[in-house]
């Protein structure tokens, strides 16, 4: 890899990092020779995941609830002190919430998962963006949305209100902060094992790739959690120098076909 390090001399920060896409991020991050610092509720994974990465010191584990506005700014404020600039924000803690149709939706439910989904985002933009600014050496923050910001019936309909309101934030980012140098863009998976898919549909990582991938339009690959980090690392890299405002949507094209007219055809016709 030394050659070809793509966020050499980086720093970033990365919500949700210590586990899932988040640490797979972190690991990648820090492999491509980027300063990583963890941000997460998880503090003894967290702080186990920072402590596994090498060099010694090249990632830091905060402890950073993203619905709150003060530890979101000063899981910033940590990678400036830390490292001494913040360069890229990959804003990817969430959570799936109550799994209750629309119909037996409690609105307390909704605003739970808006407040880590959407207004963590929100913060993470905010304050990164302030320090991106003020340092006058523009920046990349990515969002992780999902192909329930596509498409409905990719999950409960409080999860797809929130990750279609992460889109918009982000498009609304990029407008604004375009013309101070910061590119900000979305990172969308498809379904992927980790706990908080396996959780929600209470299936083993090994079902749930089985039946992801049984739903893809695209065969063959698994989709896994190195997959979406590879999608975080060039929109993090100076090799999407030009790319904002997008919404990087990893899916096999299963978003882009919808219903799978031609599959159900040959199993219709047997
Ligand atoms: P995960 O559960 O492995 O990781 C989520 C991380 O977010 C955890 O470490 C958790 O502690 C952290 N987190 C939760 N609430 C937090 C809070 N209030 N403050 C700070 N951190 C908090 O799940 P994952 O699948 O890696 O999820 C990462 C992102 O990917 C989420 O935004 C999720 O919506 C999105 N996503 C996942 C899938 C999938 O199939 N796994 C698909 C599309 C989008």
């Amino acid at each position: 890899m030394a050659g070809n390090l793509r966020l050499q001399g980086k720093v970033a920060v990365i919500t949700g990092g210590s586990s899932g896409i988040g640490e797979a991020s972190a690991r990648l991050f820090a492999a491509h020779g980027a300063s990583v610092v963890i941000a997460d509720i998880q503090d003894s994974a967290g702080r186990s995941v920072a402590a596994s990465i090498s060099p010694p010191g090249r990632c830091t584990y905060i402890h950073c609830d993203v619905r709150d506005d003060q530890q979101v700014a000063a899981a910033v404020s940590c990678a400036v002190d830390t490292y001494g600039r913040i360069d890229v924000m990959f804003s990817n803690a969430g959570i799936v919430g109550t799994m209750a149709s629309v119909l037996e939706l409690e609105l307390d439910d909704l605003d739970a998962v808006l407040a880590i989904n959407l207004r963590g985002t929100a913060a993470a933009i905010k304050h990164a963006g302030r320090a991106m600014v003020a340092a006058g050496t523009g920046g990349s923050i990515i969002c992780t949305a999902s192909v329930a910001a596509v498409q409905a019936g990719y999950g409960p309909a409080a999860y797809c209100v929130t990750k279609h309101a992460v889109h918009g934030l982000m498009k609304a980012a990029a407008g604004e902060l375009g013309e101070k140098g910061v590119r900000v863009n979305c990172v969308s998976p498809y379904g992927v094992a980790t706990p908080l898919m396996c959780g929600a549909v209470g299936l083993s990582s090994h079902e749930v790739e089985a039946l992801m991938s049984e739903l893809a339009v695209l065969k063959g690959p698994i989709l896994r959690t190195e997959d979406i980090a590879a999608a975080a690392l060039f929109l993090a890299s100076d090799e999407s120098a030009f790319v904002s405002g997008h919404n990087l949507v990893v899916d096999g094209a299963t978003t882009v076909v919808g219903t799978h007219l031609s599959t159900a055809l040959r199993n219709f016709v047997g």
